[in-house]
């Protein structure tokens, strides 16, 4: 999609530390990381958020996730524990309209979140 940040990081248009390739699915570290490990999962079709995704392809949102849990074991945080977090609207926090799972871990993370 037209100017997509997301969308321009999967075609390499805009630099990312990418972290693993899937068929479907591009994972690289957040650039203001809130954790030791903070991963962004994303699609690479352009899907608004985790709700059109579920919608439009169910399968590709199972992808998504399985991706998630292997970001967290290669990143050594699956046994301690992690979060997966999809920001979902404008009150949901949100701010790029790419469907992304925040992958987080690496310190004890409470709730709520901060
Ligand atoms: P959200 O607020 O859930 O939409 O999350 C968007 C995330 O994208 C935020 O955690 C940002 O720090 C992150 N972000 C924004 N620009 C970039 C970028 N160029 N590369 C990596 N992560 C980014
Ligand atoms: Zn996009």
């Amino acid at each position: 999609m037209v100017d997509c940040l997301f969308c321009k990081i999967i075609s390499g248009e805009v630099p990312a530390t990418i972290v693993r390739e899937g068929p479907g699915t591009v994972s690289f570290r957040d650039i203001n990381p809130q954790a030791p490990t903070h991963v962004l999962v994303v699609p690479r079709a352009h899907h608004d958020d985790v709700g059109a995704l579920l919608q439009a392809d169910p399968g590709l949102l199972t992808e998504l996730v399985r991706e998630a849990q292997a970001v967290a074991d290669e990143e050594g945080v699956a046994e301690r524990g992690w979060r997966l977090v999809f920001n979902t609207g404008r009150e949901g926090g949100q701010t790029v309209f790419h469907v992304h799972a925040h992958v987080l871990g690496g310190r004890g993370l409470g709730w709520p979140p901060g």
